[in-house]
């Protein structure tokens, strides 16, 4: 029967996902209802239960199991690797085993979690929600490629698994890949080195569709760059769908080719705004939806997902992670999550995002880099030399503090709000087309955020 749930399970998850997931599996018995699987690793074993539990389980009962349970026993027998167990498997001859193994696809797994249907839409992330959704349903009219960017923690990665999930259910003859820039770069490395380039350059021209996360690490790496830009050449050639994201836009991305520049530019370019108070709500209030089908008896008091949803930073990442620190607390403790209780369990983290960046800050920092006196930072002087880094940091305390215009200007030695709000304007249209800005811009802010 196992041998037929694999088949079955094979079209349900697709090729990716049955290869890594469920073919390195070994059904062992079927003992008083309850089934048991070696795995590999303890990790994989876990997995398999949270991920594709329910799936198997369910097969195995359509076809007359009669099994309620399912148990997953690391092997005993050192194969410590799925690798390792798939040889020990193997009783394909060598040649063949060789063959299945230089078709393998060159991509990184794709995590079960990361789906549209978990994935909550609010105002800052819509538009790239959107491009995501068109592009993962293909149709006569898309984007090539599709350029998502945004910061650490907004849901780059999450949606690009999600458009290769959808596409792989949509159509699993289809080859895609995902990896990261630093994978690609990993195995183009590896191929030199081998001297297997002409293997590589087949395997990455031979997908369907490629995403390539985080792109930005590739920067600086010339070779890496120049063998990018030719599979993405050959790749949109052929009509094939590309996706790429980043932690900036492509044109700030220092150290990439120019062209490669606008290569990347040439489709959809969509990003991810930092989340506001409603997203991250609308994320806290799912997650503990979820959580709640297997956990009926969490219960959270009134007022502490709304807390959560201002104090936290934008970074959905580090909210989960509130989270998760509340839902273990709440099962060690078995009690209802009050709003202390949270403070008090999360205080760390609370001290972390609390610390905030102050006007003075700004303007130290800014007058530092542009190499200007701190007492012509908020003086009289209108020489450009002076007033433009004066401007930055005017742009920068409204875009990285909560301060009102009125209150910036009196500490730009009693400027009026109308001239900082020039200020603020002058640079959002500068960075536009100077480059050199806009990277001062991002440079600065990063070394603020630290
Ligand atoms: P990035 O790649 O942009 O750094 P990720 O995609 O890894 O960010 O997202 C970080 C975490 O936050 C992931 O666990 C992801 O599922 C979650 N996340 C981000 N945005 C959302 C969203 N809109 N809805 C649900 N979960 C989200
Ligand atoms: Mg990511």
């Amino acid at each position: 029967t196992w041998g037929r749930v694999r088949e079955i399970l094979r079209e349900e998850v697709g090729q990716n996902n049955y290869r890594n997931w469920i073919e390195p599996l070994e059904f062992a018995e079927l003992e008083a209802g309850v089934a048991t699987f070696l795995v590999p690793t303890n990790f994989m074993g876990n997995w398999v239960e949270r991920n594709f539990g329910d799936k198997i389980l369910r097969r195995m009962i359509e076809l007359g199991e009669k099994v309620s349970r399912l148990v997953f026993v690391v092997a005993e027998t050192g194969r410590a690797k799925p690798a390792a167990a798939k040889a020990a498997n193997g009783a394909a001859p060598a040649a063949a085993r060789a063959r299945a193994e230089s078709e393998e696809l060159p991509g990184a797994p794709l995590d079960p979690r990361f789906t549209f249907d978990s994935f909550v839409v609010g105002k800052p992330n819509q538009l790239a929600h959107a491009a995501a959704r068109r592009v993962a349903e293909g149709g006569p009219v898309t984007f090539n490629p599709l350029f998502l960017y945004g910061g650490v923690g907004l849901g780059k990665t999450h949606l690009m698994h999600a458009i290769a999930w959808e596409i792989q259910a949509r159509n699993p003859e289809l080859r895609v890949v995902y990896l990261s820039a630093e994978q690609f770069m990993y195995r183009f490395v590896q191929a030199l080195r081998e001297k297997q380039m002409m293997d590589f350059k087949h395997l990455f021209r031979s997908v369907d569709v490629l995403m390539v996360d985080d792109v930005q690490f590739i920067a600086g790496k010339d070779s890496t760059q120049e063998e990018f830009f030719h599979t993405f050449n050959a790749l949109v050639d052929q009509n094939k769908q590309i996706i790429i994201s980043a932690d900036r836009a492509p044109g700030e991305i220092k150290d990439l080719e120019d062209r490669i520049k606008s290569r990347l530019q040439s489709g959809l370019v969509v990003d991810l705004h930092p989340t506001d108070y409603e997203l991250r709500l609308g994320i806290l209030q799912t997650k503990v939806a979820r959580y709640r089908e297997q956990y009926p008896d969490l219960v959270i008091a009134d007022g502490v997902l709304e807390f959560l949803a201002h104090r936290i930073s934008t970074n959905v990442r580090v909210l989960e992670g509130a989270l998760m620190r509340l839902f273990a607390f709440a099962s060690l403790v078995g009690q209802e999550i009050t709003l202390e209780k949270a403070q008090d369990a999360l205080s760390d983290i609370l001290r972390a995002s609390d610390r905030k960046v102050t006007v003075e800050e700004i303007q130290r920092k800014v007058a530092e880099h542009y190499n200007i006196r701190m007492s012509d930072m908020i003086g009289p002087k209108r020489q450009r030399s002076i007033a433009r880094p004066r401007q930055v940091a005017m742009y920068l305390a409204k875009t990285m503090t909560t301060r009102s215009l009125p209150d910036i200007g009196r500490r730009f030695g009693g400027r009026d709000h109308t001239t900082v709000m020039h200020g603020v304007r002058r640079i959002d249209e500068l960075k536009v087309g100077d480059t050199q800005l806009a990277e001062d811009l991002e440079m600065l802010r990063r070394s603020l955020e630290e």
